[in-house]
């Protein structure tokens, strides 16, 4: 029996998710952009989705959601598409892009890009706690920046953001503000009108619905330059609309939405319990501030192990957690999250991150405090003295 504690990396598709798409893979395969009542019933499945994520991300209007393939590509689209707009109508004057160096590397890898590309790019530090500078990015804005982009919640150590405090100030100087709300979603209650940002991206498997769908808060009247062009999504993302994922993302975030307050409780008392007992454990400690965070995650690193070594020897007991951001796993740098909070690279190497979710239960957190001990113990024993 698997026990995943990794639901920061994906989630399982909630079965009444996966049955609300089939119709969609079998007989209900029409184009939602075909004039006839076959593709109609597909639109009309992907304006009902639009609605049920606009719900969850406080959207004033259904029409300020836009549908993408990922959270990577909503970032993308919110980043350099705003950057590119601002730059173009401002004939190059606001060429500058404000951002973290905590951020995802959808965000991350993307601001190196566009600086390769010839505009600037700023990344504000964080504090120890794992919460971005907001004194060091309000003193980097200025009349030349296009697009300030700080994650709502840190995908490894579940952190929150100060992105109202930031949005403010970033739109008193003009720029427009995204937030990767990435993780957030289906967390904590999200609200774009309540954060005061113009862009906010989201994703579809990490809140039990299929990988490959996405989505892009535009607030209204907000323009991007897209990144892939055509007709769809109101000119604003080209391509034939993934219908059955849609309407599964659709559906995941109503779901999230009605159970938020009981799911965040649950997450709650399991990481409550998990924490207790990882803490127990001889040179553990938890990495991040210790209540500004997602209910569901805890960060810990162990003196004296190596996280990749820990993943194995969790994963030899059916137990899945992670040692870094899941796409970069198995590099050997320490983690830029934990450098930014200035972990010393050892302890910032000897880190797990662990992430409840729909399903855990607290016979999953039995069986990770029944192995964890001793797993950290045998690797300190094994550890060749440097
Ligand atoms: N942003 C954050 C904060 C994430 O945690 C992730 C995925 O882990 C992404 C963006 C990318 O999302 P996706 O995997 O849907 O591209």
């Amino acid at each position: 029996m698997t026990v995943y504690l990794d639901h920061n990396a994906t989630t399982p598709v909630r079965p009444e998710v996966l049955d609300a798409m089939l119709p969609w893979l079998r007989g209900g395969y029409g184009n939602p952009n075909s004039t006839y009542s076959l593709g109609q019933r597909a639109r009309a499945a992907v304006e009902r989705a639009r609605e049920q994520v606009a719900a969850l991300l406080g959207a004033a209007d259904a029409s300020e959601v836009v549908f993408t393939s990922c959270g990577s590509e909503s970032d993308a689209l919110a980043i350099a598409g705003a950057a590119w707009q601002a730059h173009d109508e401002t004939k190059g004057r606001r060429r500058k892009i404000i951002t973290t160096k905590i951020e995802h590397d959808a965000v991350r890898v993307l601001a190196g890009q566009l600086r390769r590309r010839g505009l600037e790019v700023l990344e504000a530090g964080c504090r120890g706690d794992g919460t971005a500078d907001a004194g060091e990015l309000t003193a980097m804005l200025d009349d030349a920046t296009a697009v300030v982009s700080v994650m709502h919640a840190n995908n490894e150590t579940g952190v929150f953001q100060p992105v109202a405090e930031l949005a403010a100030a970033a739109r008193a100087a003009g720029a427009l503000v995204h937030t990767d709300a990435v993780q957030s979603l289906g967390k904590a209650r999200i609200d774009a009108k309540v954060l005061g940002v113009d862009l906010l991206a989201v994703s579809g498997h990490k809140v039990n619905a299929p990988k490959g769908v996405g989505a892009l808060y535009v607030r209204r009247g907000v323009r991007l330059a897209p990144l892939v062009t055509g007709h769809q999504e109101k000119n604003r993302r080209g391509g034939t609309e993934n219908v059955a994922s849609i309407v599964g993302f659709g559906l995941a975030c109503e779901l999230a939405g009605r159970e938020l307050s009981a799911a965040s409780a649950h997450a709650l008392a399991l990481r409550g319990r998990i924490e207790a007992g990882a803490l127990r454990v001889r040179g553990a400690r938890l990495n991040g501030h210790a209540e500004l965070r997602l209910p569901n995650t805890a960060h810990f690193s162990f003196e004296g192990v190596d996280g990749h070594h820990l993943v194995v020897a969790l994963d030899l007991e059916g137990i899945c957690v992670s040692s870094g951001p899941a796409c970069s796993s198995g590099a050997s740098t320490p983690s830029h999250v934990l450098t930014a909070m200035g972990v010393p690279p050892a302890l910032a190497n000897g880190s797990i991150r662990v992430s409840v979710g729909w399903g855990s239960t607290d016979a999953d957190v039995d069986r990770l405090l029944a192995v964890l001990p001793g797993a950290v113990e045998r690797l300190r024993a094994a550890r060749v003295p440097a």
